[in-house]
């Protein structure tokens, strides 16, 4: 077909925290005029259908969804998260071939445009090769935090001076954890704790290491990089970012920037699990700040006792809770609350988390640190307990309580009375007062980034201009 529309075909890494950003990005794109086409791995896309209903990725005209394999084996449980290092080096060996497929077809069938422009995850650098070899314009979208994203730029760096891998593992407990790292530009106050925590390894061939370090080099070649954030939450590092990375796209908070557009139904859904709608409906049952949300994301998995330490200090600490306990959190088993527990609250196993932490009932956020759960919560003005697990999400945790305010670290083991004290702390403490304060200045200062003339508006339309023109 001879064409004018441009057409997008965005492929984010097969996993909740990358497709949402990449649906959400979608549509905005949809919204300016871009044909597009979605790439899941067929993995999700079952999981997808699965949860929104057969129907529900075909509604909106100009807006496919197209599926590749990811080369793992098929797995017994459909609704689970798969293994990410496994499914990270599995796509970039074997989903090169069929997405260049894909490509090649989709600029041959007559249905659709010819494909103008590619936007590849971060951490699918293959996608973006097999572009460029196609002579098709393409973008990197990181959907990390300009924080995390500098790390992971600095693993190389980070070998080559032989902080990573630890000599042994008394490494991880003796306080060499704590070292000062003072050359990072941009992110003059971390601690090697704070970097993603791939480098927490005496295995020189670790696979996260070593993949997420060499894909976030490419990014220094690449023609763009977006990233899911504003210039004012993180203006140091995205300064220092920007000698290293030429052409950065800001443009988040995504969920603030869509909200803004006004796009209306139908809509298209990003959730790999079925949402509890009931959530809402209960929140608007409580009093303004009153609630404890709990969610730990898609892939944190937790051991039985801690799942049972959260709950008896959640308990203890008489606030009402909403608590997402996705079914394969705890690791081994089926997800459950101990069997006397009587708690005041509700337990669902998968939420809408941007409408939860959107509404005022919500006091405080006890989080992972995800980065769109970091994002979301301040899109929210709701104040964070932190429980990094893993990934960037130790540099999202830093930053949250260290540069931003808006956060505590609950920190080593998982114990009740510390559950008990940081909720107290967070929900009527005069930090959690302080916390609560510095949550909505930022959501403020959010909002104006996505308004007209604020900087991720901007960040958009350069981005915009850039896939229609094919010139970066
Ligand atoms: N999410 C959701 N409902 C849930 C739990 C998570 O909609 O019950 C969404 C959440 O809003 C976020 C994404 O899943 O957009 C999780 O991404 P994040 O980066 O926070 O964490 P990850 O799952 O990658 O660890």
């Amino acid at each position: 077909m001879t064409s004018t529309i441009p057409h997008a075909v965005l492929i984010p890494e097969p996993a909740q925290g990358h497709v949402t950003p990449f649906i959400h990005l979608a549509k905005l794109l949809h919204r300016r005029g871009f044909y597009i086409t979605f790439v899941n791995s067929e993995y999700n896309h079952r999981r997808l259908l699965k949860s929104r209903g057969p129907n529900s990725l075909n509604g909106v005209d100009g807006f496919r969804f197209e599926a590749i394999p990811d080369g793992l084996p098929p797995s017994d449980d459909d609704d689970v998260t798969q293994d990410i290092a496994q499914l990270c080096l599995s796509q970039a060996k074997h989903s090169v071939v069929p997405f260049r497929d894909l490509l090649q077809r989709l600029n041959t069938t007559l249905d659709s445009p010819a494909v103008t422009c590619v936007v590849a995850d971060g951490v699918m650098t293959f996608a973006y090769k097999v572009a460029e070899e196609m002579g098709i314009p393409a973008v990197l979208f990181w959907t990390t935090s300009a924080c995390g994203f500098m790390g992971y730029l600095h693993f190389a760096e980070l070998i080559r001076r032989g902080y990573t891998p630890f000599k042994d593992e008394s490494f991880l407990t003796n306080g060499y954890l704590e070292t000062r790292i003072d050359w990072v530009p941009g992110m003059p106050n971390i601690r090697l704790r704070d970097f993603p925590s791939f480098i927490r390894t005496t295995d020189p061939d670790e696979a996260m290491l070593n993949f997420d370090g060499n894909e976030a080099q490419y990014a220094r070649t690449a023609s763009g990089v977006i990233l899911n954030t504003f210039d004012d939450l993180e203006n140091p590092v995205l300064q220092a970012m920007a000698a290293i990375i030429p052409n950065l796209y800001t443009i988040g908070p995504l969920p603030l920037l869509l909200a803004k557009t006004q796009i209306s139904a139908p809509v298209i859904g990003s959730s790999l699990w079925k949402e509890d709608l009931s959530c809402v409906q209960w929140l608007d049952t409580k009093e303004a700040g009153t609630v404890v949300y709990i969610n730990f994301g898609s892939i944190t998995v937790v051991t039985a006792e801690q799942l049972k330490e959260f709950a008896l200090g959640l308990r203890n600490s008489a606030y009402p809770f909403l608590w997402v306990l996705r079914p394969d959190l705890v690791r081994g088993e089926k997800a459950t609350l101990p069997d006397d527990f009587e708690g005041n609250g509700k337990v669902v196993s998968w939420c809408e988390q941007e409408e939860v932490l959107a509404h005022r009932a919500v006091g405080a956020f006890l989080t992972h640190c995800g980065w769109n759960s970091t994002v979301e919560s301040i899109c929210g003005g709701v104040p964070m307990i932190c429980w990094p697990f893993f990934a960037e999400q130790t540099t999202n945790c830093r930053y949250a309580c260290g540069e931003w305010g808006v956060g505590v670290e609950m920190e080593g083991e998982v114990k009740r009375e510390v559950v008990e004290r940081m909720v107290k702390e967070v929900m009527e403490g005069e930090k959690g007062l302080e916390m609560r304060r510095r949550a909505r200045e930022w959501r403020e200062v959010a909002e104006a980034a996505v308004a007209q003339g604020g900087s991720s508006f901007a960040g958009m339309e350069r981005l915009v201009h850039h896939l229609r023109t094919g010139c970066f």
